[in-house]
Formats: structure tokens, C-alpha cells, sequence
């Protein structure tokens, strides 16, 4: 049995088929997963997924790098003000992603400093999300008083001299489909570190695992990425589930997910 620590299953690639798509979860023995916001406009439908299926989806609330602008104040103070209207589960997605844009680099690491205080304040666990920034990232998360273990690394692509400094600060990396695409240079990080450092992600509709890129990704995918880190670590796909499963579990103590 498998969590998906990290999936967009309310956003509307979904709209069509959002109830089958959890039933095949279920199928695939994928019985809880995480959903962290992206901004404002997504809250709402996060919170509606997380309220149908209460036993299932769990609510996160946060910035996105990607979506921060010059009104990073307001918008952060609104999304703040709703942790006290709801029981959200941690604070995610956030972080730096210079990939795309730096135009608003300065207001990316204000917004990533914010919202890790507010983990702290709150005591739930942060997702993060870094991209052409990790070196930054672990930095800011390094000087950041926060709690560790209670922290994943989402999609983490670093290098082992990354992995071990993420593993220092006793945070989890989180791990999804490029794990399983050809040539993926996360095989050798993951064959020298320890299971008990990794989680199970999809990031669904993105980064679909091989065989299926190309497609919209959905988190029934999991067992597929199960299976191929069970490869690399030559240990059985049920010994993956069950350690990536109560790695899981140890960041978000906070909350029952118990199969
Ligand atoms: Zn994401």
C-alpha cells in the first residue's frame, strides 16, 4: 500500500474524471494522497477534493515559486488567513524556481522564508518545490529555525552531494516519475542513499512515468515508480511501500495516515 505525497489530482485536467481517476488509486493500492496548493485560485478546489474524500485527499495550503508577483504580501496574507477556517495538513507547495523566470526572485525567497514560519508556527510539516535554485534552497532551509523531519524535497533532481545535506537536515526527498525515464541520473543518487530518506510523489498531471509519458500523469502511476526504485535498491517493491510509506507518515505525524 502506497501514499502520493505530492499530486494536483483538483486541478482540471481532473474535471472529467476525477472519481474514476480515485477509484483507480484504490485499485493500485494507492489509499492516501497529499494535494499541495499552487495559489489562490487553487484553494478552493483543494479544499472540495480533501472534503469528498476525507479518508483519502489531504489539504495543503501555500505559494507556489511560480506564482508569486509584486502582490506577494497580500496574496500571502490572504492564503494565511485561511489556516484558521481549515484543518490543512501542511504548507506546500513552496520554495524557488529559477527555471522559468527570475523576474521575481526577490519576492520567491521573501515568500519561501514566510511560509517555512508559518510551518513553524502551525507545526505542519513544508513541501517544497526548487528548480535551477536547490543549492539556494537547502541554504535557506539550513539558516530557517524550522522543525526537522518535517520537510520533503519535491521532485528532488540534485546530486548526491545534495541528497547527503537534505539528509543532514533530516529532511525526505520526494521522488516521482523521471526516476523511471532512460538515462535518469537520479538512479545512482538513489542507489547510495538509504530508503528511509525517500517518498513516493506522481505530481500529477505532470512528470508521468515511463511508459506512459506523454500523458496526463494521475496518482494510481505510483506503483510504477514503486517498482522501479525497488530495481535500483534490489529490494522488493512491498519493502519500498512500506518504508516510503512510514516516511510519510513521520513528516506528517500530524495527521492519520494509517492504511
Ligand atoms: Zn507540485
Amino acid at each position: 500500500m502506497f501514499i502520493d505525497t505530492h499530486t494536483h489530482l483538483y486541478v482540471e485536467n481532473f474535471d472529467v474524471d476525477r472519481d474514476q481517476v480515485i477509484s483507480r488509486c484504490k485499485e493500485q493500492a494507492v489509499l492516501k494522497v497529499l494535494l499541495p496548493n499552487i495559489d489562490e485560485t487553487t484553494l478552493t478546489a483543494v479544499k472540495q477534493l480533501a472534503d469528498d474524500y476525507p479518508d483519502t485527499c489531504f489539504a495543503m495550503n501555500g505559494l507556489h515559486p511560480c506564482h508569486v508577483n509584486e502582490k506577494v504580501v497580500s496574496t500571502l496574507n490572504r492564503l494565511k488567513s485561511d489556516f484558521s477556517k481549515y484543518g490543512y495538513v501542511g504548507v506546500g507547495e513552496i520554495g524557488i524556481d529559477f527555471y522559468w523566470d527570475t523576474t521575481f526572485a526577490e519576492e520567491q525567497i521573501f515568500a519561501f522564508k514566510e511560509q517555512i514560519k508559518w510551518s513553524k508556527e502551525l507545526s505542519i510539516p513544508f513541501v517544497i518545490h526548487s528548480r535551477s535554485s536547490l543549492d539556494l534552497t537547502i541554504k535557506i532551509v539550513g539558516d530557517s529555525d524550522c522543525i526537522p523531519n518535517q520537510c520533503i524535497f519535491h521532485c528532488f533532481d540534485g546530486k548526491l552531494e545534495h541528497a547527503n545535506k537534505i539528509i543532514d537536515l533530516g529532511m525526505k526527498m520526494g521522488i516521482g516519475g523521471p526516476v523511471t525515464h532512460k538515462k535518469s541520473k537520479l538512479v545512482e543518487v538513489i542507489r547510495a542513499i538509504d530508503l528511509k530518506h525517500i517518498v513516493l510523489e506522481t505530481d500529477s498531471p505532470y512528470l508521468t512515468p515511463s511508459p506512459h509519458r506523454g500523458e496526463r500523469n494521475e496518482s494510481s502511476y505510483i506503483p510504477i515508480i514503486a517498482r522501479r526504485i525497488a530495481e535500483i535498491k534490489e529490494v522488493s517493491i512491498e519493502e519500498v511501500a512500506e518504508v516510503t510509506s512510514q516516511n510519510a507518515r513521520d513528516i506528517f505525524s500530524n495527521i492519520d495516515l494509517s492504511f
